[in-house]
C-alpha cells in the first residue's frame, strides 16, 4: 500500500498545441479508491499512464509513498495496471496467464502457485485455472486480468475502463465485486471511467477532469450535496 501524489503534473504530447493534462494536483491516501472521471479525451488515460510510467510527464512530479518516481520505468514503480481489452495470452491457461509476470520476474514456482491460488480464490476463478481465455465469459476474463495484476502484490493498482467490454448487467455486478475486492485488499487504487454512475458508486473520492483540467476532487457524498 502507498500514497500517491500528482504534484503539478502537466503533459503535452509531442506536436500538440496544448497540454492533454495541465497542472494536475491530487493526493491519494493509502488504501484509497480514487476514480478519475470525465468525457472522452479529457485526459483520464494520460493521467493514469503517467502514474504507470507509460507516458513521460512534461513537467511536475509523481510520488509513490513519498518517493519521486517521475523518472522511473514502469517496472521500477511497483504499480500494476488492468487494461480494458484484458490483453490475456490466448494460448496460455488462466493459471499461466495469472502467473506469467511473476515467472518473468524470476519468482519461484511454489510461490507463484500459492499466489495464483490465493488470487483465484478471491476472484472466484479456482475452477477455471486450467481453461483457456476463449473458454471464459467476458466477466471471467476480466477477473483473470485483475488476477494477473493482483498476484504481483503491487503498491498501487491501476484500472483503465475495465468494465467497458461487459454488458450492462454484468457491469453492475462486476463493479460491486471490484469495489469489494479493493476494500478487502486495501490496495491504493486509481480507476478510470467515463461513466459517472460507476464513478459515484465505486470511488472513495472522485476526481472530475475536463479538457485536461481537474474540476473537482471530492467524496461522492459531498458531490451530491454540493454539485
Ligand atoms: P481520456 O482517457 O479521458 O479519453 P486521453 O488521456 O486518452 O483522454 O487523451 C487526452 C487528450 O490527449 C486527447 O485530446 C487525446 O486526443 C490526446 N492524446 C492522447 N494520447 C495521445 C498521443 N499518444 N499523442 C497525441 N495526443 C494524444
Ligand atoms: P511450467 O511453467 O514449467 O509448466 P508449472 O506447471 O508449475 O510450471 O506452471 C507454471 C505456473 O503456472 C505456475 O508457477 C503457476 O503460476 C501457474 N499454475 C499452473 N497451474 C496452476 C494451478 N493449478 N494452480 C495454481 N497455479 C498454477
Amino acid at each position: 500500500m502507498a500514497t500517491v501524489t500528482y504534484d503539478n503534473v502537466t503533459l503535452t504530447y509531442p506536436g500538440a498545441d496544448r497540454p492533454s493534462v495541465s497542472d494536475l494536483n491530487i493526493e491519494i491516501a493509502d488504501g484509497e479508491f480514487l476514480v478519475l472521471v470525465g468525457p472522452s479525451g479529457c485526459g483520464k488515460s494520460t493521467s493514469l499512464r503517467m502514474l504507470a510510467g507509460l507516458e513521460e510527464v512534461t513537467s511536475g512530479r509523481i510520488l509513490i509513498d513519498g518517493r519521486d518516481v517521475t523518472a522511473l520505468s514502469p517496472k521500477d514503480r511497483d504499480v500494476a495496471m488492468v487494461f480494458q481489452n484484458y490483453a490475456l495470452y490466448p494460448h496460455m491457461s488462466v493459471a499461466d496467464n495469472m502467473g506469467f509476470a511473476l515467472k518473468i520476474a524470476g519468482v519461484d514456482k511454489s510461490e507463484i502457485r500459492k499466489r495464483v491460488e490465493e488470487a483465484a480464490q478471491i476472484l472466484d476463478l479456482t475452477q477455471y485455472l486450467e481453461r483457456k481465455p476463449k473458454d471464459l465469459s467476458g466477466g471471467q476474463r476480466q477477473r483473470v486480468a485483475m488476477g494477473r495484476a493482483i498476484v504481483r502484490q503491487p503498491q498501487v493498482f491501476l484500472m483503465d475502463e475495465p468494465l467497458s467490454n461487459l454488458d450492462a448487467k454484468l457491469r453492475v455486478q462486476t463493479r460491486t465485486q471490484i469495489a469489494d475486492l479493493q476494500r478487502r485488499l486495501g490496495v491504493t487504487t486509481v480507476y478510470v471511467t467515463h461513466d459517472q454512475v460507476e464513478a459515484m458508486t465505486m470511488g472513495d473520492r472522485v476526481a472530475v477532469l475536463k479538457d485536461g483540467l481537474l474540476q473537482q476532487c471530492d467524496t461522492p457524498r459531498n458531490m451530491y450535496d454540493h454539485p
